[in-house]
This record gives structure tokens, sequence and C-alpha cells, in this order.
């Protein structure tokens, strides 16, 4: 019985599909420099769609040896997509399973009696394309916890899908071919169609991932100082605009740390800038390892930082900036060079009703702490 679907031009939409998919799959790589995943993906892309070519063009090779080679390149491509993976989820490559899932599917389609036997036929590369991603959703199991943790479920599920419709395809392609019922003929069609829906999913998933993450790497540079690795000033203005709010609106306590590098001048004349800049890192980790997770810390320019005490009462934040004061003076860069730090400390409400006001209130602060001698912290008087 003839399936509702036209197996070749079903075909021929799908390797239109996958050329263009490729293409752009393609621009991306070029665009990403060298993303290893993309470029697995594209391959994918060229393979299947010069499967749907081979099965679908007159070649000289002769329509069994073309079926065989064009069923051998859909294997490779689904293989392909698992090197993917393992690409993007870090893994080793399972190129094992590549070569022999190929050798073993040649050595048994150039069987004369399997070739021209199609339900055994198909039954073989069905049960080649269920092991591939048997194997396939093993390996994503094993990302549970790892870097590539956020795409596990969708990728899991994607996977499964391409063990459970080539593992449906098997029991319905029995009936003798003549036997068959419309609905049945039209299933198999349905089914083989939505093998190629699945792997364009798949691709398109992994493509959508790599994405995201490139959007997210170059969000968190943009909000980064490049030397410091500490938030820059619009990135720490955006932070601390939210917390001034929350701690408005819960009437929690807050504070703002000015720093500044004392006679840092002379640190970069006598030593040279690239020292400077060592010095400039070493302070910022300082700083980083010596406040609490839930504070911000930032540079405000040049040799100036700014930190934001979350929900910090006005002693708890004299206690800290003294403590960051002593940690840096403590810092001893090869072993010789003391290195000091000025400190205003300004507190939100008592002080200053905006983030404008409690920076500003925070920087004259620091300027009294130069003008008294440096190396100190300068807050408003207790009580
Ligand atoms: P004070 O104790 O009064 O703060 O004196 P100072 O010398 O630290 O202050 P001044 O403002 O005169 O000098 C700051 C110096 O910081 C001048 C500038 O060259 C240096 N500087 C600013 N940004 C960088 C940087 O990214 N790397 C290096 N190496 N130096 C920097
Ligand atoms: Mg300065
Ligand atoms: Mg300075």
């Amino acid at each position: 019985m003839q399936s509702l679907l036209d197996i070749r031009a079903t075909l021929l939409c799908t390797s239109g599909y996958s050329l263009m998919l490729t293409v752009i799959i393609l621009l991306f790589w070029r665009k990403s420099r060298g993303d290893k995943p993309l470029l697995a993906l594209g391959i994918v892309g060229i393979l299947s769609s010069l499967a749907g070519m081979i099965y679908l063009l007159p070649t000289p090779l002769g329509f069994w040896h073309q079926l065989v080679l064009a069923n051998l390149l859909f294997l490779a491509a689904s293989l392909h997509m698992l090197i993917a993976t393992e690409h993007f989820t870090r893994q080793p490559r399972s190129w094992w399973l590549y070569v022999l899932v190929l050798l073993v599917e040649l050595l048994l389609l150039s069987q004369d009696y399997i070739l021209l036997h199609t339900n055994l036929r198909i039954s073989i590369i069905m049960a080649g394309y269920v092991l591939i991603w048997l194997w396939g959703s093993w390996r994503i199991r094993q990302v549970r916890h790892g870097s590539a943790r956020d795409s596990y479920r969708p990728l899991l599920l994607l996977a499964l899908l391409q063990v459970a419709i080539p593992l449906l395809r098997i029991p319905l392609i029995w009936p003798v071919p003549q036997a068959m019922t419309l609905t049945q003929a039209s299933l198999q069609g349905l089914l083989s169609l939505s093998m190629f829906w699945t792997s364009y999913g798949y691709c398109l998933f992994i493509v959508y991932r790599r994405y995201a993450g490139a959007v997210d790497k170059l969000a968190e540079q943009a909000q980064r100082d490049s030397l410091t690795g500490l938030y820059n000033q619009r990135a720490f203005r955006r932070l601390a605009e939210r917390s001034v709010h929350e701690a408005q609106t819960g009437q929690q306590p807050l504070a703002v740390l000015m720093l500044d590098l004392d006679h840092f001048k002379s640190i970069n004349d006598q030593h040279g800038h690239l020292y400077g800049d060592e010095v400039l890192k070493a302070v910022a980790d300082c700083l980083r390892q010596h406040v609490r997770p839930q504070d911000v810390v930032g540079r405000h320019g040049g040799e100036e930082f700014i930190i934001l005490l979350r929900d910090t009462p006005a002693d708890t934040a004299r206690h800290i900036a003294e403590r960051l004061r002593a940690a840096v003076e403590a810092l001893m860069l090869h072993n010789e060079h003391v290195i000091t730090v000025s400190i205003g400390l300004a507190m939100l409400a008592t002080e200053a009703t905006s983030l404008t006001q409690l920076i500003k209130q925070a920087d004259d602060y620091l300027y009294q702490a130069k003008y008294q001698g440096r190396n100190r912290v300068v807050a408003m008087p207790a009580g």
C-alpha cells in the first residue's frame, strides 16, 4: 500500500532544509571563531544533506550501493550529533562507537540477503539509531551536575525521542509491505519524518545554548573591569541603586566605603606602570576575599575602589572597613612593598537619602582621611 507521504519528496525537502540549516550553523561557527560543537553540527548538516542527495540523484554507483551509502551517511550524521554533544558537554568523544556502528552496519548491509529483505534491512538500520541514542542519553545523564547542566533536561528528552522513534518503527515494519494498511504505511512515513524533526530540534537546541552562552559571557564581561575583574562603575551603580531601594523599603542599614590607594602615583613612578597594575589586582583580590558574599565590590576608577555593605549597621561597617584597611596593609607585595589605603565610610538614611548623596558623603570622608595622614578609616563620629 502506498503511503500518504512520498518518501522521495520528503527526502528532497529535508535535504534542502538541512543544507540551509548547515549554512546558517557554519556562519555561526565562523562568527564564534572556531566553536567546536558548532563545527560538529555543521558536519552533521553536510552529512545528512549529502545522504539525501545520494539517495535521490542518479549516480554511476547504482541503486543498491547508493541506498547503502545514503543510510551509512545518515547514521554518520547521527553519530556526529553525538560528537557535537560531547564537545558541548566537554566529555571525551566516543569515536569508538562511531567506527563500530558504521563498520557493523556496513558489514550487515553488504550481505545480499539483508539488503534485499526490506524489513530486515530497515530494522538493522533502526537498531543502529537506537544504539547511538541509548549511548547518547547515557552520556547526557553523566553531565547532570556539570557545566552544561542547564541543557540537561531538553537534551535528554530529545535524545530519548531519538531512541523511541526508531524503536517504534521496528515492529511496525514487520507486516509484509503488500499487506500494510494505508494507516500503517502513513505512520511509517510520519515516524521516518519525525526522526528528522527530532534531529533538527536537537541540533538547533545546541546552537541556541551556544548562542545563549556567548550572550551571557558578553553580558558578564560588560559589567566587569578588565584589569581587576571587579564590577565596573556602571554595573556597580546599577546594583547599588537596587540595594539602596531595597534598604529603604525594608528599612535596613546600608553602608558605602570609598577606598583610595595612598601615594599610588609614586608606586607607578618608582616601579613602573605594570607593577602598579599588579598592585591594583592584588588589592582587588584582597578586598574580594575580605567582604561577605552579599557585599558588592567595584572599581570606581583609577586606584579607587567602592564597596557597598548590605544590611550592615554603622558599627559593623566601621569594623569591616578597619579590617579591609589592615588586610591591604598586610599584603606586602614581593615581601617588601607596603601598600596602604584610605577609606571613607558613609551610612544611608543617617547621612544620605540617595546613592549619589551617599557616594558624595563617603568621598568627603575619604578626603578627610587623606588630610589626616592617610592609611585610616574616617566615618561620621559614633553616637
Ligand atoms: P593620594 O595618596 O593622595 O591618593 O596620592 P596618589 O598618588 O594615590 O593619587 P593621584 O591621584 O595623584 O595618583 C593616582 C595615580 O593612579 C595616577 C595614575 O597614573 C594611577 N593610575 C590610575 N589608574 C591606573 C591603572 O589602571 N594602572 C596603573 N598602574 N596606575 C593607574
Ligand atoms: Mg585617587
Ligand atoms: Mg590615591
